[in-house]
């Protein structure tokens, strides 16, 4: 086979999971990372249905129960502070018994971790060009280099997916909102609860995993149109600030806060398209090739499975062939999971006060109401069948059947 050398643009989660299973299938891997080194933050995600089973093939999952969120109450809290409405979390994010939920930070964490041995990682550099014809990747700071396969796992604003199949407006499909994420002192004394504030427009989350730690800030917001430059945080912060100051509760502090965060996350809520996985030798995995947007609470859960696919297809076939069949292994899922991320965003962002107070109040009565048990699996069943859309192939390698 001619695929054996391949390199891996991106170590947040796509990239790392990527960079297992084909050591597991022993190919020879190297990381690119832009930035200096693995970048920490983001709120808490959830890893689900079959992404689980992949977390558990990788021997992972015990280490990853371990760093659990343990979040037990989601309130719904007015201008005032006053607390509407509080529900048990794992109701409230339709969470099975089976899943988890870790910080973004924690499992990016993990997977570097699982993969630094044997793995090269090259922090602090990108790509700038790839040769199809013989695999020499240029570098924005390295000497070039040749592989056989090159993957992009840099995400939503994906640099391989624009050097491969040309501008980010053509896949990305802009829902409509922004979103900003940040580490904030946690002066409420949260623990295990989150609290949401809903304005028209605006939606403010603010969680701690416990009294000890730091918060974790959720500022998401209505935006259409709205276009930035994505380097200038400074920018991103005042648009933030525009959006949100003076909206009632604590959002003055927090907006103070997120502004001194070191995990500052800003972006678009957005989704990616892609007509096909793969061009030449070039494919990409995770929010580059399919990002579900942060409302389908999918986009990890994602990015884990088309690792686990397209490293299996690779053992099994040269690029091409590989490719086609991580396409048609992947599509239906992806599709699935693309819907449940726009039905979603409808729900988490209130047009007016009324739906604001509506949905505080169907939370109050939601655990008191007789039939609650048949309502609540109605309203998570969409998130579930999402995660499970896909029958994993199974992949084996030499060292499986030695077992
Ligand atoms: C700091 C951070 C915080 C996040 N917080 C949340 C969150 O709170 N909730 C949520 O739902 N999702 C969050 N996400 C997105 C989430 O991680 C993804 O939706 C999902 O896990 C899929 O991961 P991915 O690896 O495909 O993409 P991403 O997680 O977006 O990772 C892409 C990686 O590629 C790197 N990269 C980008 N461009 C280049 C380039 N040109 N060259 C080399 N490297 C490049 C990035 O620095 C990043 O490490 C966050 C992402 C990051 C990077």
């Amino acid at each position: 086979m001619t695929n054996r050398r391949v390199l891996i643009v991106g170590a947040s989660i796509a990239g790392p999971a990527l960079a297992w299973w084909l050591r597991h299938h022993g190919f020879t891997v190297t990381v690119v990372e832009r930035a200096s080194a693995l970048r920490p933050g983001g709120y808490k995600i959830d890893i689900r249905g079959a992404a689980i089973d992949v977390v558990e093939q990788m021997g992972l999952k015990e280490q990853l129960e371990g760093l659990e969120t343990d979040m037990q109450v989601m309130s719904f809290v007015n201008k005032a502070g006053k607390r509407l409405a509080s529900v048990p979390a794992d109701l409230f994010m339709g969470r099975g018994e089976a899943d988890l939920e870790v910080m973004r930070g924690d499992l990016s964490r993990i997977l570097y971790d699982a993969t630094r041995a044997d793995v090269e990682y090259i922090f602090g550099d990108t790509v700038v060009g790839v040769d199809q014809a013989d695999g020499t990747v240029t570098f924005k700071n390295g000497e070039p280099r040749t592989f056989d396969v090159v993957v992009g796992a840099d995400g939503l604003h994906s640099v391989v997916r624009e050097l491969t199949f040309g501008a980010e407006q053509e896949f990305v499909n802009d829902l409509g909102h922004l979103v900003s994420i940040g580490t904030v002192p946690n002066h409420l004394g949260l623990d295990r609860q989150e609290l949401i504030y809903s304005a028209p427009g605006r939606t403010l989350n603010l969680y701690s995993t416990g009294k000890g730690h730091d918060a974790k800030a959720l500022f998401l917001f209505t935006a259409p149109g709205l276009t930035y430059d994505r380097h200038d945080v400074q920018a991103q912060q005042r648009i933030l600030d525009e959006a949100f100051r003076g909206a009632g509760w604590e959002t003055d502090l927090l907006l103070d806060e997120i502004a001194r965060a070191d995990d500052f996350y800003f972006d678009t809520v957005s989704q990616v398209g892609l007509k096909r996985y793969g061009e030449g030798r070039v494919s990409l995995v995770g929010d580059a090739a399919y990002c579900p947007s942060f409302a389908s609470g999918q986009g990890t859960s994602l990015a884990l499975v088309g690792a686990y696919v397209l490293a299996g297809e690779l053992a099994k076939a040269d690029h091409p062939e590989a490719f086609a069949a991580y396409e048609r292994t992947m599509r239906p899922f992806v599709e699935r999971n693309l819907q449940l991320g726009r039905d979603n965003l409808g729900r988490m962002v209130s047009k007016s006060a009324f739906q604001s107070w509506i949905g505080a109040a169907l939370m109050r009565v939601l655990p008191k109401l007789p039939g609650k048990d048949s309502m609540i699996e109605k309203m998570t069943k969409p998130i579930h069948d999402a995660a499970r859309a896909i029958d994993l192939p199974q992949y084996r390698t030499a060292a499986d059947d030695h077992l």
